[in-house]
């Protein structure tokens, strides 16, 4: 049975419509839908020097209060991607709950899937990334060979 779904999504497009494939799926099996969005602060922040902003000013230091706005900044993105598939499963009667977390996605997305005992991961092939050659996505690859025992639905983009 599967009675609750979680989908990562990153706002893209690929993910809006792995989103849109779980809602149906949820309103098939009565199955609840969790979203998930994961900050990375890596992702704008030099990963060899930590609490450097990289790479457009090098030796530029860039402390909390500079990275929080940009934290900040992408909360409000988040919230307004999961708002969206929050008001897409209320159109069909799927009840949601939408999750920001901060950290590195793929960690996040199976500790989160494990917490919330999920019984399926409906994730995108591909995300925001200007890598459109790529089979599939770093966070998806990293989901798919995690150690865990859930299953992952890929919705090809
Ligand atoms: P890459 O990031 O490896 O350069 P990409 O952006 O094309 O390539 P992924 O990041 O793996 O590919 O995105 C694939 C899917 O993973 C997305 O459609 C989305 O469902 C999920 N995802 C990606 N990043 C996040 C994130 N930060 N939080 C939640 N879900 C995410
Ligand atoms: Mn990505």
């Amino acid at each position: 049975m599967i009675s609750k779904i979680l989908v990562p999504t990153d706002g893209s497009k690929t993910a809006r419509k792995a989103a849109k494939y779980a809602v149906e799926l949820a309103k098939m099996s009565g199955a609840t839908v969790i979203t998930l969005n994961v900050i990375d602060r890596a992702s704008f922040i030099s990963p060899t020097v930590p609490g450097f902003v990289s790479p457009s000013r090098p030796g530029v230091t860039h402390p909390e209060h500079l990275i929080e706005p940009i934290e900040d900044y992408l909360k409000e993105a988040a919230k307004a991607d999961m708002d969206e598939i929050a008001k897409l499963c209320e159109q069909n009667g799927v009840p949601s709950r939408a999750v920001i977390r901060l950290g590195h996605p793929v960690e996040v997305i199976v500790k989160e899937a494990e917490k919330s005992k999920v019984d399926l991961i409906v994730i995108g092939s591909h995300g925001r990334s200007a890598l459109k050659a790529a089979l599939l996505g770093s966070v998806t690859f990293g989901v798919i060979h995690k150690d865990t025992k859930i299953p992952v639905l890929v919705v090809r983009k």
